[in-house]
């Protein structure tokens, strides 16, 4: 398969040209076609270096509305380099897509720093779920109008002790939107938070 059969609009394919991609990998093939067509939740179980941060990024930058500066989607993410790194990888898929903007959020970094670049406007952002949470706390960013929210490395999420926190953030979220669930493993404690926050998601494995 090519990246061209998936239903990935030019601008995206000719930033995968650029980033030297050659073919969608398992996870891409996979997970694109899905979140492109319809708005159905997903839980992929997909290690890291699998191509999954392209997976959800390609369609995230697809179906967003880039004439509004609302934050539409919302990655959240365990560390603050996952975060640096996804953040870098969206900026990278997004380079022909004019007025996308993508920011991070992460702990041990100015907040007023990135409360600033939020205020400018960012459809995308990706966070750790400690900033978030406080952020969200003293009004410095809204997430109440998102669509999509992909929670990447999930098990690494819930291992590191952000449960109330991932739920404190969802409970500031619309009830209609799409979540996307990322996870290396599927321990109990994730298939919790896909029954309690998801909505009859479609599964994948690779
Ligand atoms: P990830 O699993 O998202 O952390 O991706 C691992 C690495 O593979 C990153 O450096 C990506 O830029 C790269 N990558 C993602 N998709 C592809 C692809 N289809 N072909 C070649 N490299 C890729």
């Amino acid at each position: 398969t090519k990246f061209e059969a998936l239903g990935l609009n030019d601008a995206l394919l000719n930033a995968i040209k650029d980033m030297g991609f050659e073919s969608p990998s398992e996870v891409q093939e996979k997970a694109i076609p899905i979140l492109l067509e319809n708005e159905s939740d997903l839980v992929a179980l997909a290690q890291t270096g699998t191509g999954k941060t392209a997976a959800f990024g390609f369609p995230l930058i697809q179906k967003l509305d880039v004439n509004s500066r609302t934050t539409q989607g919302l990655i959240l993410s365990p560390t603050r380099e996952l975060c640096l790194q996804i953040t870098t990888e969206m900026q990278a898929y997004s380079k022909y897509v004019k007025g996308l903007s993508t920011v991070a959020i992460y702990g041990g970094a100015s907040i007023t720093e990135q409360a600033r670049q939020i205020k400018r406007g960012a459809q995308i952002v990706v966070a750790t779920p400690g900033r978030m949470k406080d952020m969200i706390g003293r009004g410095l960013v809204d997430i109440s109008k998102i669509d999509y929210c992909i929670l990447d490395e999930a098990d690494e999420m819930l291992n590191m002790g952000f449960y109330e926190d991932i739920k404190d953030i969802l409970s500031n979220t619309p009830q209609d939107k799409s979540t996307w669930l990322f996870s290396a493993t599927m321990p109990k404690e994730v298939s919790v938070i896909a029954k309690k926050f998801m909505h009859n998601p479609t599964e994948i494995t690779v």
